[in-house]
């Protein structure tokens, strides 16, 4: 075979795995059994899960905001920086929306079992490196114990938690395009987002139909007992969201998926969690080893 056959052989090799390696979905539940495993190895042992929950979003957005949401932005994210989204997962606390209807609100207990075994499951499937992302700012306490709970026993993958939010400029930028004030659970930027992601499921002409400012019904100073959001927002709806316009959503989202890529990239590089990880798991067989 002559020498320049054999390059334009080679090369022609190299465009093809190239092309099959870029056409490679970032969604778990579209990639294929033999094409998994090649995500796995391009994502370098990166899952992100999505975690949302079903809830009332003031009387103008879907039940799956949060969950539309965390999707959407995880996806947006692992397109920038290559990672394997898994499916939204929907079970979170959510106590404080159980009047409400459509509410789906799993015990603790359960809640705690599921991130667990899930967990676990991504990890057998070789994703050692997992992304917790949560949109919803009822999991915040749930996602910190599970994350701290991981310290209880022995395993071969490492768990990082990251909840929505956005880097202090981008905060600042946002706060200084909303035009009336944000709120926290269905007002301006939040139904911002959503158009931006799926604006078919906004019903901006009925979000004036409820109230979504904060009642202060229960004024105690430094104290928060468990009924301290319904008692401000019996609606469960937190904003005015009629200036709401998608230009902000498509900002708000593009920054908070180029923050979470960032944070791909981090995770990637991060060789010190897991050795250390490795390290505590050892020295906890037998504290009385360890130096004083
Ligand atoms: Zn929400």
């Amino acid at each position: 075979m002559k020498k320049t056959t054999l390059i334009v052989i080679l090369l022609l090799g190299c465009l093809c795995c190239r092309a099959q390696n870029e056409k490679l979905s970032v969604l778990w539940t579209e990639l294929t059994g033999p094409d998994f495993a090649k995500a796995v190895e391009k994502a370098e042992g990166v899952c992100i899960i999505p975690m949302g929950v079903l809830e009332k979003h003031g009387p103008h957005l879907p039940l799956a905001t949060d969950c539309i949401l965390a999707d959407y932005i995880a996806k947006m994210a692992a397109e920038m920086e290559y990672a394997i989204v898994f499916p939204t997962f929907y079970v979170g606390q959510i106590n404080e929306a159980r009047h409400q209807p459509g509410t789906v609100a799993y015990s603790t207990e359960l809640c705690l079992k599921m991130l667990e075994e899930t967990c676990a499951e991504v990890a057998r499937n070789g994703c050692k490196k997992i992304i917790l992302f949560s949109q919803h700012g009822g999991n915040n306490a749930l996602v910190n114990l599970f994350c701290q709970s991981q310290l209880n026993s022995e395993r071969d993958y490492i768990v990082y938690e990251t909840l929505f939010g956005s880097k202090p400029e981008v905060r600042a930028e946002i706060e200084k395009r909303i035009k009336t004030y944000s709120g926290e659970h269905a007002g301006e930027q939040e139904t911002s987002e959503l158009m931006a992601a799926r604006a078919d499921l906004v019903k901006l002409d009925q979000a004036s139909t409820q109230n979504g400012e904060a009642l202060g019904r229960l004024p105690l100073e430094k104290l928060r007992p468990s009924i301290f959001w319904y008692a401000d927002y019996p609606n469960h709806f937190a904003g005015e969201p009629s200036q709401a316009c998608i230009e902000l959503g498509e900002y708000a989202n593009l920054e908070g998926a180029k923050f979470l890529a960032e944070k791909i990239r981090r995770v990637k590089g991060d060789n010190v969690g897991p050795a250390l990880q490795a390290e505590f798991f050892e020295k906890s067989k037998h504290p009385v080893d360890t130096e004083q």
